[in-house]
């Protein structure tokens, strides 16, 4: 499945005129392009990105006397990507600037959000080329590679850190490790509140080329036995996490958790489905409230954190506690018609989710 993985993306300072500012909370969105079903149900584009950092979405409305009008609806984030943004621009600006904090000795979480098809996996785990996926240019590929980067040219050496990673998911409220025949795995907490997830795998890579062995092996575990009309892995959490550690001391430094969501669908989309399905699906609404529920804690500091209310916010406990925890949301849209409700749901907890930085001027004030 891996492809040419060995060559290019070199890791390449960020240029002065594009300085990222350092948020405790980053919010990001990203619109996919119309897929080929979408162009060929001639499906109009509702959503504009006129700048950077706006969106405009012209949602469909009816008139009392039944005549259509469009209303537009605006919101604001940090970034705002369109459909001609790739991959590397999208991690430029989102997750790359957490692979510092991770290296000061933080915790950061970067987090793919949106419905079924808007292009999580493919932000996350990188593009498809017909049946095979490109990790190497998604975001959990392109972190290791500055992980590896960081090591060399940033004067980590005395601490003599070492690189791991795990990959892992979350389905039906049950944690499933990717890297050893999808083995359920136990969520234990300690009397500090400590939570650990008992017998994960972490393998130490030394690497870009190992890395991208384990994606492709966890991706495989993830998706076998699935048909692509009934997929499972729409309907789990993926964590892929690189962790630093200080060897001898089995002490973490930092840790990356980057995070590819179940989908967001509503309850009505899953109202005709079986009961399964509708079990899994309020268990992802769980957890997704929970989610942002804790990510609001994190903006205001001493705040109640009710991380105990899902196993996703369980597992996430230390990303949400601590001096330098940071969070990048990537904010998935589609841009047909058809999708434009799920597309101003998504906004609006993207929304709801940036007017929680309180470290940013503008949404606090
Ligand atoms: P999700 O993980 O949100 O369910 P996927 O990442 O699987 O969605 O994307 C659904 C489809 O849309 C895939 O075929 C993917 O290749 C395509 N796609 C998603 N985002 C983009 C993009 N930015 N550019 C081109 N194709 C995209």
């Amino acid at each position: 499945m891996i492809r040419d993985y060995q060559s290019n993306l070199e890791f390449k300072p960020l240029r002065d005129s594009e300085v990222v500012e350092d948020h405790q909370i980053t919010v990001c969105v990203r619109k996919r392009p119309l897929n080929i079903k979408e162009l060929n149900r001639k499906e109009v584009d509702v959503i504009a990105i006129p700048s950077k950092n706006q969106v405009i979405v012209h949602e469909p409305k009816n008139k009392v006397d039944l005549t259509k009008y469009l209303e537009n609806q605006h919101f604001r984030f940090d970034y705002a990507f369109d459909e001609t943004c790739n991959n590397e621009t999208v991690y430029k600006f989102s997750a790359r600037p957490l692979v510092k904090t991770v290296f000061d000795g933080g915790m950061a979480t970067c987090f793919a959000y949106g419905q079924t098809g808007s292009g999580k996996t493919y932000t996350m785990g990188g593009d498809f080329h017909g049946e095979i996926q490109d990790f190497k240019i998604g975001i959990y590929a392109m972190a290791a590679k500055d992980f590896f980067q960081f090591l060399k040219s940033r004067n980590y050496s005395p601490l003599n850190l070492v690189v791991t990673a795990s990959f892992f998911e979350i389905y039906g409220g049950k944690v499933f490790d990717l890297l050893s025949d999808k083995a359920k795995l136990r969520v234990l907490e300690d009397g500090m509140q400590k939570v650990q997830v008992v017998g994960l795998t972490e393998k130490v890579v030394t690497s870009v080329e190992e890395v991208l062995k384990l994606i492709n092996d966890g991706t495989n575990a993830r998706t076998s036995g699935q048909t692509s009309a009934n997929s499972n892995s729409s309907r789990s959490h993926a964590f892929f996490q690189i962790v630093l550690r200080i060897p001898g001391l089995n002490q973490i430094h930092g840790k990356f958790s980057l995070i590819d969501l179940a989908g967001n669908e509503r309850g009505v989309d899953t109202a005709s489905s079986n009961r399964q399905t509708r079990m899994e699906g309020s268990e992802i609404n769980r957890s997704l409230l929970a989610l942002k529920e804790c990510i609001r804690a994190l903006g205001k500091k001493g705040s109640h954190l009710p991380f105990r209310s899902s196993i996703l916010t369980q597992v996430l406990r230390d990303s949400f506690v601590g001096e330098n925890s940071k969070t990048c949301m990537i904010a998935m849209i589609s841009p047909g018609m058809s999708s434009c409700e799920h597309s101003l749901n998504t906004l609006r907890y993207a929304d709801r989710v940036k007017e929680l930085d309180a470290s940013d001027p503008v949404a606090s004030g």
